[in-house]
């Protein structure tokens, strides 16, 4: 294999190729770190960990020559967002505030991660604290886009998906609080998976807001990210073993479809009334979707789902009372970021919290703090919990009249990056000079455009991003679908029938990072018609 032309593969196809000794994991993990000094412009990395992922790539590599069956992605190089807690290697969930943060412990997941043999290259950048839609908001500076240098590959998790999407890993890790797995892999052509809440630990997770906190996964394709997902869960589904197939034959053996009908018996729910918050690019293109798997067989079910108009208030409201408590700890005693001249206890609390939070996340603890406060207690979170209930209400409702919901992951395609912090590079120097002072974008513009990915988190219930087209410039547009708890099963079939129907998921962002950071017309061009290579077949 030339391994120059890796990240044309998928994960999983790299897995298979360590698996049958055509590529071995430390010759794959050398041409990954190379790409990643290609590829450094885009601050997908917030720490590279080039040393560990060598030693982990050779000690993977004598278990597989000694005959151990591991991970079908055993060897595979991954990426992991630094909100996600690894032993000994620095974990700065974007934040001043713990800048130097070395966790004693991994987090759970990642113990999962290392006794599948996986890869580790490092740990990704993203929000600070993972509250952001852009990855702009991070300490370290902003991510951008593989497709469009000029672009926010989306956020919180921007750093992984900006990796996978520019071959600077081949899956990665991210945490999806309101969204920050699904709508990264949207803007940036990738395929994610939020899992139903609670199914993998939280452990060593940084915490956010930990009644919504799920760590998910992203990869090239749908497969992939459910490869990653049995990867570090407890109770694997098994769903890379029996999905990891090229041909409809074996996946439409297990969902009992026939070849000519893939998605015959399938029952998805349509929210029409809901998709009217979307670009018409973006609505064209999910209403397409529909007729395509109507097409092959699904029934389409309308459904009107008005209690949703009030997922993004309430998931406002919540995550950040809870942001506001998990955030207490940060207080320059215990860890974090500490004042260096504090005159008193007090000063020290106060000095070291004004000094190591951004404004982004200052105005959430406010929030917060707000909300729970004595006072606006019944009138906003009292509210916002109810709210809660009855979106939960209402989609256990509609899942008994469809088996899966269709919708945008996200309302827009990849938006422009601001500015505000202006170009610079992940390391800490140059943060360190930027005042941090002006928030990115319009936040309440930015909330509002998480509607389509809080109601699952709401919920809890499981959802996946999959590419569906492309808007006239050239940019991924990502389909969601979301199922009932626990059914990532049915939600990984039906992503993976989708996939074997059309092309969107094998389009990458043109190789040349230097060519790609200023998104030229002729470079939009060229993709605008790889784009119109990859419609449905
Ligand atoms: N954009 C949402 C927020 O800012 C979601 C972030 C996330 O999922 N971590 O809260």
């Amino acid at each position: 294999m030339n391994t120059l032309q890796f990240e044309q593969y998928t994960a999983l196809e790299l897995g298979r190729l360590i698996q049958s000794r055509q590529v071995s994991s430390p010759e794959l993990t050398r041409a990954f770190l190379q790409r990643m000094k290609e590829g450094a412009s885009f601050h997908a990395y917030i720490t590279e960990t080039a040393e560990f992922a060598l030693q982990q790539a050779e000690a993977v590599q004598t278990r597989l020559d000694a005959g151990e069956v591991l991970s079908p992605l055993a060897g595979v190089p991954a990426a992991v967002k630094d909100n996600i807690c690894t032993k000994g290697i620095r974990t700065t969930a974007g934040s001043k505030m713990l800048e130097s943060f070395v966790p004693p412990y991994d987090a759970a997941v990642m113990e999962r991660f290392a006794a599948a043999g996986s890869v580790l290259l490092g740990k990704t950048n993203l929000d600070e604290f993972a509250m952001g839609s852009t990855s702009e908001t991070s300490y370290f500076g902003p991510v951008r886009n593989p497709w469009d240098g000029t672009r926010s590959p989306g956020g919180s998790s921007g750093g992984s998906a900006a990796a996978v999407s520019g071959g600077l890993a081949a899956w990665a890790l991210g945490s999806d609080t309101g969204g920050s797995v699904r709508q990264p892999c949207s803007f940036c052509n990738l395929s994610g998976i939020k899992p139903t809440y609670g199914s993998l630990s939280r452990y060593g997770l940084i915490a956010y807001a930990s009644s919504f906190d799920q760590i998910g996964t992203m990869g090239r394709d749908i497969l992939d990210a459910a490869a990653a997902l049995d990867l570090i869960s407890e109770k694997p589904l098994g769903l890379a073993s029996v999905y990891a197939s090229d041909s409809l034959g074996n996946i439409a053996d297990v969902s009992a479809a026939s070849a000519s009908a893939p998605f015959a018996g399938l029952r998805i729910g349509l929210p029409e009334d809901w998709l009217q918050g979307a670009d018409s690019e973006v609505k064209d293109a999910v209403l397409a979707a529909a007729k395509t798997m109507e097409a092959a067989g699904a029934a389409i079910v309308p459904l009107h789902l008005p209690e949703l108009d009030a997922a993004v208030p309430a998931y406002y409201v919540i995550a950040c009372a809870e942001a506001s408590s998990n955030l207490a700890r940060y207080d320059g005693v215990r860890y974090g970021h500490r004042a260096a001249d504090a005159k008193d206890l007090q000063d020290v609390f106060v000095t070291s919290r004004t000094e190591g939070f951004g404004p982004e996340v200052k105005r959430r603890i406010l929030l917060g703090s707000f909300v729970l406060s004595a006072g606006h207690y019944d009138a906003y979170y009292k509210k916002a919990l109810e709210a809660r209930c009855r979106i939960a209400a209402a989609f256990d409702r509609a899942f008994s009249a469809c088996d899966c919901i269709l919708a945008p992951a996200a309302p827009t395609v990849a938006p422009q990056l601001t500015g505000t912090f202006g170009s610079q590079n992940t390391s800490a120097g140059n943060a360190a000079s930027r005042s941090g002072s002006a928030s990115p974008q319009d936040p309440l513009a930015l909330y509002k455009a998480d509607l389509y990915t809080v109601p699952a988190n709401l919920a809890g219930i499981p959802a996946v991003s999959v590419p569906c087209g492309f808007s006239a410039e050239g940019l991924p547009i990502g389909l969601q679908l979301m199922g009932k708890a626990w059914s990532e099963p049915l939600l990984v079939r039906t992503a993976a029938l989708w996939q074997q129907l059309t092309d969107y998921h094998k389009q990458r962002p043109l190789r040349d990072p230097a060519q790609r950071g200023h998104g030229t017309n002729a470079e939009v061009s060229e993709r605008t018609s790889a784009a119109k290579g990859g419609a449905a077949k």
